[in-house]
């Protein structure tokens, strides 16, 4: 029998990527003409800010703070999500000044206004995949991620 190699897929192409030493980052745009920074990162070369068309890719540090968080009981309406439920989900502000809204991870339970780290872990299984989600853990958490 041929064996089937079980491969780690990302949710969605082009949010994250990893470093050669493994640090996951969050890929983002900013605006050369304003300095406004925006996640995930833009398709079209257009500024919303400023309406400039002087973006640039950047990575971002996949650090900041919680800002909201809150516990989803049930699963979301529309059938696009193949996750587990609950789980905990929240704004977070990165460094860099951009609010994003996240997963977070649920062990140990995070409070607003702590500091977190991106970690990229498994959301679910599809076939012979891993399919793999971004999240963010306490900063000293020893969660390292699978992907
Ligand atoms: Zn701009």
């Amino acid at each position: 029998m041929m064996k089937i190699e079980r491969k780690a897929i990302p949710v969605m192409e082009g949010l994250w990527k990893v470093e050669a030493d493994g640090k996951p980052y969050l890929i983002g745009s900013r605006c050369e003409a304003c300095g406004e920074v925006f996640f995930p990162r833009k398709k079209l070369n257009f500024c919303m800010q400023c309406h400039e068309e002087y973006l640039e890719e950047i990575q971002f540090s996949g650090e900041g703070r919680v800002l909201a968080l809150t516990k989803v009981e049930r699963q979301p309406a529309g059938g696009f999500y193949k996750g587990a439920v609950p789980y905990t989900y929240g704004i977070v502000q990165l460094d860099e000044g951009v609010n994003i809204c996240s997963q977070l991870v649920d062990d140990p339970v995070l409070s607003v206004g702590e500091r977190v780290k991106m970690v990229v872990v498994k959301l679910y299984e599809e076939e012979n995949n891993d399919v793999m989600t971004f999240k963010f853990t306490a900063e000293n958490s020893l969660v390292r991620g699978e992907g």
